[in-house]
C-alpha cells in the first residue's frame, strides 16, 4: 500500500467534526424530497400531500401548463443545452427574446440573463465596481450580494465596501455624507438594496434612498427577487409598489427562480451601456454556460402570463391579506409588511423546528428558522403565500396554527 499523502488525512477527520458539531446542535438540515411538481401543494416522501407554504412559487406558475409546454417547446426546438457560453455559440434566439421580453417588462432599456441572481450580483459588482468606489450595502441583504460585493473587493484592490443598518436612512445618509469627504473614495458610490427582504419579509423605501442617492451623486443598485411578480399593482416590483419609474433604479437584479416561472436564472436590468459591459467582461458571462433553452422559453411565457393576467398579483393580495388576518386570530403575531413573507416570530429555535414538524403532520409544509439563519431570540415559522392557494389551502394553514397555539402556549 502506498502511503497517505501528507495533507490527506487533516480532511476527512475535520469534515466529520463540522457535520458531527452541526448535528449535536441541531443545526443539520434534512432535505425534504418532492415527489411531484411544487404547487399549491406538493407530494412530500413520507409525509403524501400537503399544503406548501414554504417555496417561492408567489404566482403560481412554476407548474402552470403553458410555462411547462414553452419549457417542452424549447426543448424540442433548440436541444438540451447550449453547449457553450454566450460570447463563443451559445447565444440562441430564446436569450434574445427572453431578454427583450425583461426589459420590456422592467421598464428597464436593457437585460441580460444569468444561470442564477447569485451569478448575475457575481457579474455586477465585480465587473462593474473600479478602485476608488465605494460600495454601500443594507445589512440585511442577500448573501449572493454580500459574497459579490466581497469578491469585487478582492479583485479590485482600492474598491471600498461599507454596511449600513438595517433599513436606516439616518445611518446611510451618514455613510454617504463620511463618503463624500473620505479622499480614498475617488470614484462611484453605489448603494445596493434588496427590493424585499427575505427573512424580515419587509421593503426598502426607495423613494428615500433614491433621494439620498440624488442627493449624494450615487447610485442605486436594488436586488428585487422576492418583489418580482408580488409587489405592485401589475407585479413590476418594489418600484412599482412605491409608484416609482424603474428608470430611478441604476441596476436591477432579479431571479427568474421566484415568481417568473421558479426554474433557474437570473437577470440583470440597466443602461445599454451598463449591460455592454456585463457582456464583455463579466466572467460569470465570459466563463459559464448560458440559461438552458427549456427555462428560457418557460421564463418568457411566465413573464407573458404575468403581463396578461394581473388578476394573478391581486390574488397573491387578496391570500396575504386573509392569511395575515388568519395568523392573527389564530392567537400569532406575524411582522407587519405588504410582501407575500410571512414571518411568524417564535424567539426559540427548537420551538420553531418542533411547530414546523407539528404543522407538517397536520399537512400543512412550513419551514421553521432559527439561529443561525436568523439572530438568536428570533426564531420564526416563514410563511410564503402563492396565488396558487385556494380558501381551502389558507383555511388548513389557519387550522394548524389554532392547533399549534393549544399545544404550544405562548
Ligand atoms: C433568492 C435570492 C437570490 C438568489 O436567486 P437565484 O436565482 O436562486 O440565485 C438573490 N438575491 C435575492 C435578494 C434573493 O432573494
Amino acid at each position: 500500500m502506498p502511503a497517505a499523502p501528507a495533507a490527506a488525512p487533516t480532511f476527512a477527520p475535520r469534515t466529520r467534526a463540522t457535520l458531527e458539531q452541526l448535528a449535536s446542535s441541531g443545526q443539520l438540515k434534512l432535505l425534504q424530497m418532492i415527489e411531484g411538481p411544487m404547487d399549491a401543494t406538493v407530494r412530500l416522501r413520507g409525509s403524501g400531500t400537503v399544503a406548501c407554504f414554504c417555496s417561492n412559487n408567489y404566482l403560481g406558475l412554476a407548474n402552470h401548463h403553458e410555462v411547462v409546454e414553452a419549457g417542452i417547446e424549447g426543448l424540442r426546438r433548440y436541444g438540451a443545452g447550449t453547449a457553450s457560453v454566450r460570447f463563443i455559440c451559445g447565444t440562441f434566439e430564446c436569450h434574445e427574446r427572453l431578454e427583450k421580453r425583461l426589459a420590456h417588462f422592467t421598464g428597464l432599456p436593457a437585460a441580460y440573463t444569468f444561470t442564477s441572481c447569485w451569478n448575475a450580483n457575481e457579474a455586477v459588482f465585480p465587473t462593474l465596481g473600479e478602485p476608488g468606489d465605494l460600495i454601500l450595502s443594507d445589512e440585511l441583504n442577500h448573501a449572493s450580494i454580500i459574497d459579490g460585493i466581497r469578491l469585487a473587493v478582492s479583485i479590485k484592490k482600492g474598491l471600498l465596501r461599507g454596511v449600513y443598518r438595517h433599513g436606516d436612512l439616518d445611518d446611510l445618509r451618514a455613510k454617504l455624507a463620511a463618503a463624500r469627504s473620505n479622499p480614498e473614495v475617488t470614484g462611484t458610490i453605489w448603494v445596493v438594496t434588496d427590493g424585499v427582504f427575505s427573512m424580515e419579509g419587509d421593503i426598502a423605501d426607495l423613494p428615500a434612498i433614491r433621494g439620498l442617492c440624488d442627493e449624494f451623486g450615487a447610485m442605486l443598485v436594488v436586488d428585487d427577487s422576492h418583489g418580482t411578480g408580488v409587489m405592485g399593482r401589475t407585479g413590476r416590483g418594489t418600484h412599482e409598489h412605491w409608484s416609482m419609474p424603474a428608470t430611478r433604479i441604476d441596476c436591477l437584479t432579479s431571479t427568474l427562480g421566484k415568481a417568473l416561472g421558479g426554474a433557474a436564472g437570473g437577470y440583470v436590468a440597466g443602461s445599454r451601456e451598463m449591460i455592454e459591459l456585463l457582456v464583455q467582461r463579466g466572467r460569470p458571462t465570459l466563463f459559464s454556460n448560458a440559461v438552458p433553452a427549456t427555462v428560457a422559453c418557460s421564463a418568457e411565457k411566465a413573464i407573458a402570463i404575468l403581463e396578461r393576467e394581473p388578476e394573478r398579483v391581486a390574488r397573491l393580495r387578496a391570500n396575504v391579506a386573509a392569511a395575515r388576518t388568519g395568523i392573527v386570530e389564530a392567537g400569532f403575531s406575524v411582522l407587519d409588511s405588504p410582501t407575500a413573507i410571512c414571518p411568524i416570530i417564535v424567539h426559540d429555535t427548537a420551538k420553531a423546528i418542533a411547530m414546523s414538524k407539528r404543522l407538517l403532520e397536520l399537512g400543512v409544509f412550513v419551514i421553521g428558522f432559527g439561529h443561525p439563519v436568523v439572530p438568536e431570540g428570533h426564531a420564526r415559522l416563514r410563511v410564503q403565500i402563492s396565488a396558487a392557494h385556494g380558501r381551502e389551502h389558507i383555511d388548513a394553514l389557519i387550522g394548524g396554527l389554532r392547533t399549534l397555539r393549544r399545544e404550544f402556549p405562548a
